[in-house]
């Protein structure tokens, strides 16, 4: 007489594996995503240490840097939609002006909200 087969269909032993197993994917945006250390998000620049000197817009491959005028000085102004996030610009800036931020949520339908504008000087003192 031939042995009994097993009833239970590979496919189903499959489906209760996998309800017991942890899931292989994420819930962001439900929960938050950490991002390792050294990431490179949006650019972080300080107007109060950027000598104006363009290397920064010189040496993007992107081309996504543009100088403008702000308060009468040449400043980087980052134009994220084509930034590459590859952080030349950082490496070339002697005054350590370009840092990055954690910040990676920058989906967005409005070509406006990714541009990041030299802000004006805020700590500049006048007389005293
Ligand atoms: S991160 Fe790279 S692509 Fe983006 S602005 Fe800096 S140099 Fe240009
Ligand atoms: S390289 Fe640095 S110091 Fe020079 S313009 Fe760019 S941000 Fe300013």
């Amino acid at each position: 007489m031939s042995k009994k087969k097993s009833r239970v269909s590979p496919m189903i032993k499959e489906v209760f594996a996998h309800i017991f197993m942890k899931p292989a994917t994420c819930k962001y945006p439900f929960v938050k995503a950490e991002v390792p250390e050294g990431f490179r998000g949006k650019q972080v620049f300080d107007i109060n240490l950027c000598a104006s000197c363009g290397l920064c817009s010189r040496d993007c491959p992107a081309k996504a840097i543009e100088m403008v005028e702000v308060e009468g000085k040449r400043r980087p102004l980052f134009h994220l939609d084509q930034c590459i996030f590859c952080y030349q610009c950082a490496e070339s800036c002697p005054r350590n002006a370009i840092k990055s931020s954690m910040f990676f949520e920058l989906a967005s339908t409005d070509k406006s909200n990714l541009v990041v504008k030299p802000e004006p000087s805020h700590q500049e003192k006048s007389g005293a």
